[in-house]
């Protein structure tokens, strides 16, 4: 699937992978002045390559180092000659080539590796000044952009959805909900989300997600005080686990998002080690 939509500004390209015949996660990236934020799944690199080659986009900017956002990054580059922007902490990671999981690369390929250049603290051309503002949780890369005088935010990963269910190992639901608290103070209006889309009523969501978080956080603890297993708890406050468990071989659990909340939980010693990363500190993949 690729299917660009322009709304006034912005056009938002949705993009999925397909795998065994059927389209499978759609993501999005956006379209917007001479900027393209995000890239989409490898996958889809050869679509997007000719998308823009008839568009305005004379620069790309990529919000963290994930394969179902960079993946039209290398050929746009190569291709089109297009300058790729990426969050300082993603640049060495993107040119040395992520390292994923069997079933990450099962569903979006690897994406080729590439020579970013480094965001500042702003990206501006004409007509627009956007503010990147690092939001670390869902991956430490993470930033989002704020269009301060639109009070637009490209949030990239960072909401997703109201009620996530499932985590990442390897994500700080802690640091996750200090990035949303950072990025609601500033007040946005429009929330320019990859997966969910163009939303108004940006703080109100923002602020929902938190609360859902923290709410669930508070009823993990009362549970755990009353001596449940993790497991027990994720049962009782999220229901049986899906098909993505399985899928992910554990990298995406409700179980992940209960552990992740008692352990941010203040008083307790931080998240465990994930066991996707290799024992010395040194990560086995790029999670
Ligand atoms: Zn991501």
């Amino acid at each position: 699937m690729f299917r660009p939509t322009p709304q006034g500004p912005l056009t938002r390209i949705r993009m999925a992978s397909t795998f065994l015949g059927r389209p499978v996660y759609a993501v999005s990236a956006y379209a917007f002045a001479d900027l393209l934020i995000d890239t989409g799944p490898p996958q889809r690199a050869a679509q997007l390559v000719e998308w823009c080659r008839g568009s305005a986009v004379r620069r790309v900017v990529l919000t963290h180092h994930h394969e179902d956002h960079v993946g039209g990054a290398a050929a746009l580059q190569e291709e089109l000659g297009l300058p790729v922007l990426a969050p300082a902490t993603a640049v060495p990671i993107l040119a040395e080539g992520l390292r994923m999981p069997l079933y990450r690369r099962a569903v979006w390929r690897t994406p080729r590796r590439f020579r970013a250049e480094p965001l500042g603290e702003t990206v501006e051309g004409e007509g627009y000044r956007l503010r990147v503002i690092p939001t670390p949780g869902h991956a430490f890369t993470h930033v989002c952009l704020f269009d301060e005088e639109r009070r637009w935010l490209f949030s990239g990963d960072l909401y997703v959805h109201e009620r996530v269910r499932y985590l990442r190992r390897i994500e700080s639901v802690r640091e996750h909900i200090a990035s949303l608290r950072r990025v609601l103070a500033l007040e946005p209006e429009l929330l320019i989300c990859d997966h969910a889309g163009i939303l108004e009523s940006a703080q109100e969501r923002l602020a929902a997600k938190i609360r859902w978080w923290e709410e669930l956080g508070g009823q993990a603890r009362e549970l755990r005080d009353r001596g449940l297993s993790e497991d027990a708890i994720a049962r009782r406050l999220l229901g049986r686990e899906g098909l993505l468990v399985w899928f992910s071989l554990g990298d995406f659990s409700q179980k992940n998002l209960i552990r992740a909340l008692l352990a941010d939980a203040p008083g307790s010693s931080g998240s465990p080690e994930s066991p996707l990363s290799g024992h010395d500190g040194h990560e086995l993949f790029h999670l």
